[in-house]
């Protein structure tokens, strides 16, 4: 999370900030990339901001973390054709660019995903 500011996924959560909500539970929020990178392109985000990263939460709810890749394959099922690419940018060098952990999902209705 940026330091002192509530992350702009937290933002999106308390509804300050609209986004195209797919899924939404307990703890756990899904909603499409505001610039998709693929036909289906969503993020998958826990709605506790505690962690950075993908390594962060692994290490402090790893239950959570499983939650989240199960939620993955739901929407992957839902909106593609349940297969999916799971990516987590984890460090700005590695593209990273909001610090509330966050995965990506990209996948196909239709099968097959270019290279890329
Ligand atoms: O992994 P990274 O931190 O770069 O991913 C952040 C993602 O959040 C970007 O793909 C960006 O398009 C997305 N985003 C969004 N809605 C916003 C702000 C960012 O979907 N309001």
């Amino acid at each position: 999370m940026e330091t002192g500011e509530r992350s702009i996924f937290s933002r999106i959560i308390a509804g300050e900030i609209p986004a195209d909500v797919v899924y939404d539970s307990e703890r756990i929020i899904a909603f499409r990339d505001i610039a998709p990178k693929a036909p289906v392109h969503l993020l998958v985000v826990p709605k506790t901001e505690q962690y950075r990263d993908v390594v962060e939460l692994a290490a402090g709810d790893p239950a959570l973390l499983a939650e989240l890749v199960a939620t993955a394959q739901k929407l992957a099922d839902e909106h593609a054709d349940g297969d999916f690419r799971l990516i987590f940018n984890t460090g700005a060098g590695a593209g990273q660019t909001v610090f509330h952990v966050h995965a990506h999902i990209l996948g196909s209705p239709d099968g097959g995903l270019e290279e890329g």
